[in-house]
């Protein structure tokens, strides 16, 4: 395992980071024994939300005791100053510690997230006052949209960035990521894996190690997922002919059905939260059916009031059947629904 740079933070990490959904899935041990048992392979930055369940407190359980040999990144959806300084409180004792090494703005993918979080009363400005304090030592944001994320890194407000980026999800490569590397910001590599639908762990990871200066951070639940990802580090990086044919099937598989998030389809006049709707197969598959029919509840119980008026799928950019989507991915729900019910 080689350490990198965090931009330009000070801090170096892992060139290989742990993405701390997963984890929401398993006992507290267990969970505990895993991150110590990443930590031991070398994994050094672990990243979490404040939405991810129990995830920052198992994450606590696991590094009280070596804070300092750990970099810990969190984040909120929260817009405003009050709410977010709430739940930066709430993460610190969650996570047993008296500072966060990188507190992100999380999903600032639309203009009204970007206006409220860092307009007067936002939630940078508790971020910025946290940072002052002492108790956030870095300041991130993470979002799903190009355009908002470029917007993002010219601020020169933050000192990194999430984006997905991955096989199938190019978008970050011809500018995003060197416009954040000019500006000495890291570039934090969200699903890795496509979300869950690129299942050949050996190409998706050849693909983000062709790309220099970006930290993946894969999601684990257990030992052997982090023994896996590790020995793709173990070796140089060669990509073969028979590897670009994999990459350009899921492409083709994949291309005309993956809901990227970027939001570009909402509003809905009838108020259906597309995106998170969209995504409910892979939320469930990545926290287990019973976490995400309480954590989606919300925006699929905002299905069934879409009427086919079909302005959302002139918006989408990737010309996805969100209809046809939206009405499978709803029943799965109820079938989840039944089944966390029986
Ligand atoms: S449905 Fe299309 S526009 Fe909407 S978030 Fe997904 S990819 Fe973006
Ligand atoms: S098709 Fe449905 S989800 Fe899309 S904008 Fe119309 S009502 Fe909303």
């Amino acid at each position: 395992m080689k350490y990198v740079d965090l931009g330009e933070t000070g801090l170096t990490v892992s060139e290989c980071g742990f993405g701390c959904i997963p984890i929401i899935r398993l006992p507290k041990e267990d969970a505990v024994k895993l991150l110590l048992y990443a930590f031991d392979q070398g994994i050094t930055y672990f990243d979490t939300a404040n939405a991810y369940r129990d995830s920052e407190e198992k994450i606590g359980m696991a590094f009280a005791g070596m804070r300092d040999k750990v970099v810990i990144a969190t984040k909120s959806l929260v817009r405003n100053a009050e709410g977010m300084m709430g739940q930066l409180e709430n993460s610190l004792r969650m996570l047993r510690t008296d500072y966060i090494d990188l507190y992100q703005l999380h999903q600032i993918a639309q203009e009204k997230d970007w206006q409220e979080a860092t307009g007067p009363n936002g939630a940078l400005e508790a971020v910025m006052k946290a940072r002052a304090a002492g108790k956030v030592r870095h300041v991130g944001v993470t979002s799903h949209s190009l355009p908002m994320a470029i917007k993002l890194v010219r601020s020169g407000l933050f000192d990194t960035i999430q984006f997905p980026f991955n096989l199938i999800e190019e978008s970050a490569k011809d500018d995003l990521i060197a416009a954040a590397q000019e500006k000495g910001m890291a570039f934090i590599c969200m699903k890795p894996f496509g979300g869950g639908v690129i299942d050949n762990g050996a190409v998706a990871f050849k693909y983000l190690r062709d790309h220099a200066g970006i930290i993946p951070i894969p999601g684990f639940e257990s030992r052997e997922q982090v023994d896996e990802v590790l020995s793709y580090y173990a070796q140089p990086n060669a990509i073969t002919e028979n590897d670009l044919k994999i990459m350009d099937h899921y492409r083709k598989e994949l291309g005309k059905r993956f809901c990227r998030r970027c939001e570009y389809c909402q509003p809905c006049p009838q108020g259906v939260m597309i995106t998170p709707a969209m995504g409910y197969p892979i939320v469930a598959s990545r926290m287990s059916p019973s976490v995400a029919v309480g954590f989606c509840k919300k925006p699929m119980e905002s299905v069934p009031l879409c009427t086919a008026c079909g302005s959302c799928m002139e918006r989408c950019p990737y010309d996805l059947p969100i209809t046809e989507v939206l009405k499978s991915n709803h029943a799965l729900y109820e079938r989840h629904l039944k089944e966390t019910q029986v």
